[in-house]
């Protein structure tokens, strides 16, 4: 019997992390019992007087939004990070270590319409929304050696507010998951003397199985590692460390290719996809990163459909990741997946 690993167990590693991933493919027909998530209903008003994020509102600390026309940044009213913290004393033992942490954290809003995501939104508004997420690193970024921009989409993400919103959280030291790419890209850099996400673009396109978009200067895969059932990596063509290098053809094409992307997103199950999306770029600190591509990561929970949600339990979260349907085949189905968003042309 040979090898096939879209049926055999089999382990792939991810060098971005140095993490393991089990893929269990001809575990796909086994039938689901487990929970289902209520599909949330997608009739929303334009605007909602209610909601905290729309034009004009007063929010819970009786702040009042701007009448904003396009995007809106404020500081969050429950910041998880604070700016100003006395230094830690004591930490001499190395069973207790503890550090101080100093930080800011802000709401972006994408848009003044309550009722819109970033994939029904024109290109050119969505162009606005790169150009706030650059501006953010480049302001933060001088007093912060880390800038997260992210986004929580949907309810089953735990994001109450369907109005379309990121954040960016900045903090003066790197979390856990830049820290452990930070060293994986360093490390390879040394030994090979090239970027390994650049390395690893040119190996998906010349194997082409798992590219899933292309267009100028980006492309969108699912990774070789994947382990979200639909994950995606979003790659610059050409190097580019941090997101306010980009030039204004780059910004162009990335508006671009998120639209697409995330229509295809929708257009999978009919629903407005669920994710967590992030950007990760070269650290705002004077060493050398020549090491690092910058890149934003599309983590989507659901599985087999609009109502069935992946959980990290049980061997996962005691032993390693795991995925069942393979990355290759998840690439292939976005592929198929339209790129004229289903409330414009709804499935027949
Ligand atoms: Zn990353």
């Amino acid at each position: 019997m040979e090898f096939d690993r879209s049926n055999h167990p089999h382990r792939r590693y991810n060098p971005l992390t140095g993490e393991w991933l089990l893929v269990s493919p001809h575990r796909t027909k086994r039938p689901w019992q487990g929970q289902t998530e209520e599909v949330a209903a997608n009739r929303q008003p334009e605007y909602d007087p209610g909601c905290y994020l729309c034009p004009g509102n007063t929010r819970s600390n009786g702040s009042i939004n701007e009448k904003y026309i396009d995007t809106f940044v404020f500081d969050n009213d429950y910041p998880a990070l604070l700016e100003d913290i006395p230094k830690i004393k004591d930490s001499s033992n190395s069973l207790f270590q503890i550090e101080s942490v100093r930080g800011i954290s802000r709401v972006i809003c994408y848009s003044p319409k309550h009722n819109f995501t970033l994939p029904e939104m024109p290109i050119e508004d969505i162009r606005k929304v790169i150009d706030v997420w650059s501006d953010q690193v480049i302001d933060l970024g001088e007093n912060y050696r880390w800038v997260q921009i992210f986004e929580n989409k949907g309810d089953i993400m735990g994001c109450s507010n369907p109005h379309p919103h990121g954040q960016v959280w900045a903090l003066n030291t790197l979390p856990n998951e830049v820290f452990k790419e930070n060293s994986s890209q360093a490390d390879y850099y040394i030994e090979n003397g090239s970027v390994l996400l650049m390395d690893y673009l040119q190996a998906e396109l010349k194997e082409n199985d798992r590219i899933v978009l292309e267009n100028d200067d980006w492309a969108v895969l699912v990774p070789f590692w994947a382990v979200w059932p639909f994950e995606t990596l979003l790659l610059p063509k050409k190097s580019v460390m941090r997101l306010p290098e980009l030039n204004s053809n780059q910004m162009d094409n990335l508006a671009d290719i998120l639209k697409r992307i995330l229509t295809k997103y929708d257009n999978l199950f009919n629903i407005s996809f669920p994710y967590t999306m992030g950007w990760h770029g070269a650290p705002n600190d004077s060493s050398d990163n020549s090491h690092w591509l910058l890149h934003a990561h599309f983590h989507p929970p659901l599985l087999r459909s609009s109502t069935v949600k992946k959980f990290m339990v049980g061997f996962e979260l005691m032993a390693e990741s795991q995925r069942d349907f393979t990355p290759e085949e998840a690439a292939e189905r976005l592929r198929n997946c339209s790129e004229v968003h289903y409330k414009i042309c709804p499935p027949e």
